[in-house]
């Protein structure tokens, strides 16, 4: 899960670590108008107009995006640089510190909940320190491996060593910083240890997450050799139906069953690997500018196109486990239901559009068509399957050739 807040933090600090995209040498007065006059004054006007509620994404956008002229057009990075003397480790942490004060006390003015504190511990850990904190680790062990002296070639091994690490360890960081809990209602959680069985899992985690009765979501987390966590929100739990929560599990245990998340970090690596060999093939320069952006775009293209496609193949899941769960051999109205009526229930209690497009998983319309459509179908004659099948055909086939030429 990753949020678009920590995604921007993301890209402005690989920016900001790639010097040639800077425009200005640092300027006082510039980096004083976009890191401390504008944002106060973002502040001020949400906490005027806090009625409004396109106010807050307002703010939050525009804090951001005045953090990242200062990186990208007044060289924000060169001057935390000569600030911090090159030291190590803090130099990112100096670079995203701005924006990240200024996010706290946004959520701070902003608190939907009596307790403030509360709430801005919960943004933090959810649009900061979820996708932040293993890409200061991953920044940390680089550093760490290059003033060691080792060479260039070793560092990128190390370096892969970590991620391997940080994917073996994303259960228990991503429950600790979210501070999910294991489920203490038994009924419920047997009940949902049986649809994973029903895929495969045979010992799940579940974790019910705090979100203070804001959020609806349900995520699937572990990848391969690790224990297959589904992450449930106290407001999923709260307002949907025994037999909606149990399709929403069953939606969740349908991308551990198909290896969604193993097959996406090999959808990145390959997409890293491939554009990395054609473009040198072409004769553009690996370490520059223009092809560290297109690398990076060319990677969210691909993750937003297999997602799409998994996410597909997950719901056409829910409606099959629990046809068959009452012993049918192919799709029933009675399977298929209940997940199209969980989307319902979420985009009604969210206030969400159902017609809305959502990047990763297309709108709430869409997707209850296409269960309800399955009606009927054999289990064995799912077409959404074939297409996977092939996907993940394509997907090997383009790493090993990413490798081989
Ligand atoms: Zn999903």
């Amino acid at each position: 899960m990753i949020r678009p807040i920590s995604l921007f933090l993301l890209i402005g600090l690989l920016v900001a670590n790639h010097a040639s995209a800077a425009m200005h040498p640092p300027k006082l007065i510039w980096l004083m108008v976009f890191l401390l006059i504008l944002p106060i004054i973002f502040i001020a006007t949400v906490q005027v107009a806090k009625q409004a509620k396109a106010m807050l994404l307002f703010a939050t956008f525009a804090v951001l995006l005045s953090w990242f002229v200062a990186v990208y057009f007044f060289s924000w990075a060169i001057f935390v640089q000569k600030l911090t003397q090159n030291m190590l480790f803090v130099e990112d942490f100096f670079i995203v510190i701005p924006a990240i004060f200024w996010l706290l006390a946004l959520w701070f003015v902003t608190s939907p909940i009596s307790n403030r504190m509360s709430w801005v511990s919960h943004r933090f850990r959810l649009d900061i320190v979820l996708l932040l904190a293993p890409v200061f680790f991953l920044f940390a062990v680089s550093d760490v491996a290059v003033l060691c002296g080792v060479s260039e070639e070793n560092v990128e091994i190390i370096e892969l060593l970590a991620f391997l690490v940080l994917l073996a360890s994303a259960p228990f960081f991503m429950a600790k910083i979210l501070s999910a809990k294991p489920m203490s209602n038994y009924e419920l959680r047997s009940s949902i240890s049986d649809i994973g069985k029903m895929a495969g899992v045979r010992r799940s985690n579940i974790l019910v997450w705090n979100t203070h009765n804001r959020i609806m979501n349900a995520l699937a987390i572990g990848a391969i050799f690790q224990p297959k966590t589904i992450v449930l929100t106290d407001k999923l739990i709260a307002n949907l139906t025994q037999q909606e929560l149990r399709s929403v599990t069953a939606h969740e245990f349908g991308h551990h069953k198909y290896w969604h998340i193993p097959f996406l970090i090999l959808t990145t690596i390959t997409v890293m690997v491939l554009s990395s060999k054609v473009l040198l093939l072409m004769g553009f320069d690996i370490g520059g500018g223009f092809v560290f952006l297109s690398q990076l775009v060319l990677m969210v293209l691909a993750i937003i196109l297999v997602s799409r496609i998994f996410e597909k193949q997950a719901d056409a899941y829910a409606a099959v486990a629990l046809s068959a769960a009452s012993g049918s051999e192919s799709i029933t109205s009675e399977g298929a239901s209940p997940l199209a009526s969980a989307l319902g229930a979420i985009a009604q209690t969210q206030c969400i559009n159902p017609s809305r497009k959502d990047l990763l998983h297309g709108s709430i319309t869409s997707r209850q068509r296409d269960i309800q459509a399955l009606v009927g179908c054999s289990f064995s004659g799912i077409p959404i399957n074939k297409q996977v099948f092939f996907l993940k055909i394509a997907l090997v086939v383009s790493f090993l050739l990413g490798i081989l030429i």
